[in-house]
């Protein structure tokens, strides 16, 4: 029986409004499993995953825990619709997509029964994800780590601007690691967060521990959103971060970019460790984190401190 009830919590079959971000690299079946079965909801992250490797990471998932999980689509995957059909025979519940447009598998994913959720970055993606189909919407702010929207907007904008655009419900995300963000992301009408930096420095993420405890000694200004030509994405300083700036400050154009980018930098940061060649994405809230906790432990602070922030907030 759920402690808490609103739209979220209906929609997802869970107890907590939270929800674990799907990321590359680090979100396999042991983050997800143990994130929904302490009562939030856990993601899958598919981006990083061979549509065999996905397959696997479901049925370990749906041995672990009875409880409702997701996967997390990111919709420009190359083999896309592997992925779908997977999904699709595993009867995964939930699917976050995220990185494309929600009109191309929305409707098809639905008519599985499958609740689909997409993730936004701005008031305009919103309504065109409303308009899809989709159950609802993770308004990300450009707080967040990994590939961002190209509009800049934070957190504290964004979330009220998608509220006020659809009646859906409304995830917020950026910038949120613990229970006094998500009261104020509440305040501004989400009914629902989600965090991944958060989740990164946990001990069943499949990221490396190299970067993990990189993540927990971040320091404000250590992360920037790069490669705007290409796909924005806010990666964490180092040599690579750095050789990026500096050929963006010099005009490179989306092709240089590409190249001194090359293929599996998010795999050689996040998952093999390398922290100065490698991409680390992670959000701007790492500044705010400084220790490695098992997954159940941050569900349930995350929830006191919410539930104590609230009485707190009542008691002005
Ligand atoms: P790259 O093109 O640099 O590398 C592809 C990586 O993905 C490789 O490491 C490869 O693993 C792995 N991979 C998994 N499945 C496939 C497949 N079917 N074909 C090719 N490679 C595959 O991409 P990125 O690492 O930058 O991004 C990978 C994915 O993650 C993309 O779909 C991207 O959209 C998504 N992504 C999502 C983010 C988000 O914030 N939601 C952030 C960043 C990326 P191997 O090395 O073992 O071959």
């Amino acid at each position: 029986m759920a402690v808490f009830s609103n739209r979220i919590t209906s929609l997802f079959s869970i107890d907590y409004p939270i929800i674990q971000a799907g990321m590359i690299w680090a979100s396999g079946w042991p983050l997800a499993s143990a994130v929904s079965h302490s009562g939030a909801l856990g993601i899958i992250g598919a981006g990083s995953m061979y549509p065999d490797v996905l397959r696997d990471h479901i049925q370990k998932c749906k041995k672990a825990t009875s409880r409702p999980f997701a996967v997390n689509l990111p919709l420009l995957y190359p083999d896309i619709d592997k992925h779908i059909a997977i999904i699709i025979e595993e009867k995964v519940p939930i699917v976050f997509t995220s990185a494309g447009s929600p009109s191309t598998w929305t409707k098809h994913l639905k008519a599985q029964g499958i609740v689909v959720v997409h993730v936004v970055s701005s008031a305009t993606f919103a309504r065109k994800a409303a308009a899809a189909g989709c159950d609802a919407v993770v308004a990300e702010g450009f707080e967040a780590g990994g590939h961002n929207g190209r509009e800049e907007t934070t957190t504290m904008v964004l979330v009220p601007a998608v509220c006020a655009a659809v009646t859906i419900p409304v995830i917020a995300a950026g910038g949120i690691a613990n229970g006094r963000q998500m009261l104020a992301a509440m305040v501004l009408g989400a009914e629902g967060v989600q965090m991944g930096s958060r989740f990164v420095a946990s001990e069943e993420a499949s990221a490396h521990l190299a970067f993990k405890q990189r993540v927990i000694t971040a320091q404000e200004g250590d992360t920037k959103l790069s490669l705007k030509k290409l796909t924005p994405v806010r990666l964490l300083d180092n040599a690579f971060a750095r050789q990026v700036q500096e050929a963006e400050t010099q005009g490179a154009s989306p092709d240089i970019l590409a190249s001194l980018l090359g293929r599996g930098r998010a795999k050689k940061g996040m998952f093999e460790g390398d922290l100065e060649q490698g991409e680390l994405e992670i959000g701007q809230v790492s500044a705010l984190l400084r220790d490695i906790l098992p997954a159940a432990t941050i569900v349930s602070n995350t929830w006191q401190e919410f539930r104590d922030a609230s009485a707190a907030i009542n008691s002005f």
